[in-house]
């Protein structure tokens, strides 16, 4: 476990002293919540453009999914703030600010571009704050990149239509997949199912 005493003193430095409680906490939640965390606070501090174009390898692409490409202009007109920081600037939401724990049956669609990306059977609550998911709708919805920002590696997860940010996949999911995607839920819209 990785505690804010471990990390280089250029990070500990940017921490302000409202954070401590919520790296505190993060750091029980495990190495990966404190990286969010800091992420969080980078991004308010300086903006994320910065941070989030270091250290990045696209590791898949799919072939099947037609790209959906904007100017920076057009999404910061049709994103609110918090979703444009997340989607195209890799940001990460405060914990606990938009995951619904919404149990009803459902779609939950890329708030981007409107691409179906998880389904309401595969959302567990991971007590994170952050929504969280066993798999994918499809294998083809989602794209990986390797993420070596903040000393360590994580796998970040893209829309593979819009290549919007939505969040990371961690090795510590229930079964059966044992994995558990960790999104932002503000890149998420959640659409019911339709009842006859
Ligand atoms: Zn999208």
């Amino acid at each position: 476990m990785r505690r804010l005493e471990h990390f280089p003193s250029k990070l500990r430095a940017l921490v302000s002293r409202r954070w401590i409680g919520e790296l505190n906490y993060g750091a029980a939640r495990g190495e990966f919540e404190v990286a969010a965390s800091i992420e969080t606070l980078l991004n308010e501090r300086k903006g994320a453009s910065t941070v989030a174009s270091s250290c990045r390898n696209r590791k898949t692409m799919s072939k099947t999914t037609e790209k959906i490409t904007k100017t920076d202009q057009e999404w910061r007109a049709e994103l609110s703030p918090t979703a444009y920081n997340v989607l195209r600037e890799k940001g990460t939401e405060r914990p606990f600010s938009n995951d619904t724990k919404n149990a009803a049956p459902g779609v939950y669609k890329c708030t981007g571009c409107g691409q179906e990306l998880f389904t309401s059977d595969a959302k567990f609550d991971s007590g994170t704050g952050w929504p969280s998911f066993s798999q994918p709708i499809s294998a083809d919805a989602v794209e990986e990149e390797t993420d070596t920002k903040f000393f360590m590696k994580r796998t970040e997860i893209l829309c593979s239509r819009c290549d919007g940010h939505l969040g990371h996949v961690f090795p510590d999911g229930p079964a059966p997949t044992g994995l558990r995607y960790c999104m932002n839920g503000v890149a998420l819209k959640f659409e019911p199912k339709e009842t006859k």
